[in-house]
């Protein structure tokens, strides 16, 4: 399956913050023909349209200044992904742009249902890029510790968030890599039976 340009990122890599890293040029490996790597925030119609499948109708006027701010925390979050995912150090200068994005108010929970539309209704693209720099907080934080990993397939360099109970997740999708390898697995045997 190749996603083509203009469409979403079809794939749920386990977390809204990575998923949100995949709006842009995160890629481990140069020459992955994921589809990964394009840039899908082209416009700020594209931040609000990413943004309100998330968090409701994004409102109020976005300020210019708006589509600059998501990129740079997605591309921050992006390094971070890729600096976790090969066990590395995370770059210093892009802790301290999600912790300046976390450290402002955020898209406030609530409860459905009352008689006043109090939440939701006026998420602004600020709030919803302080929420998703939480994410990356717990994301990148010690508590999920050893779970960001590279795809195990060997043309496929998408990371993914190991949500498994069991850690055991290895493909960045099993419609994408787990059943190819399953397919090679079973044609390699086949053709050693043949034999
Ligand atoms: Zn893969």
């Amino acid at each position: 399956m190749t996603p083509v340009e203009g469409t979403r990122w079809w794939f749920d890599s386990g977390s809204a913050a990575l998923d949100f890293a995949y709006t842009g040029p995160l890629v481990a490996d140069p020459d992955d023909d994921s589809g990964a790597g394009a840039e899908l925030l082209l416009g700020l119609d594209d931040l609000l349209g990413w943004l309100g499948e998330r968090f409701g109708e994004v409102q109020g006027v976005p300020r210019p200044g708006d589509l600059e701010d998501a990129r740079g925390l997605r591309d921050a979050i992006a390094r971070l992904a890729v600096a976790a995912a090969a066990g590395e150090e995370l770059p210093a200068s892009d802790i301290d742009i999600v912790n300046l994005f976390a450290a402002t108010p955020d898209v406030p929970p609530a409860l459905p249902g009352g008689n006043r539309q109090a939440g939701h209704a006026s998420v602004r693209v600020p709030q919803a890029l302080s929420t998703l720099a939480r994410e990356a907080v717990r994301l990148f934080g010690p508590e999920a510790g050893g779970r960001i990993h590279p795809c195990s397939a060997d043309d496929c360099s998408i990371i993914y968030l190991d949500t498994s109970r069991a850690g055991s997740r290895r493909w960045c999708s099993m419609q994408r890599c787990g059943n190819r390898a399953k397919v090679r697995k079973h044609r390699a045997k086949a053709a050693a039976q043949a034999q």
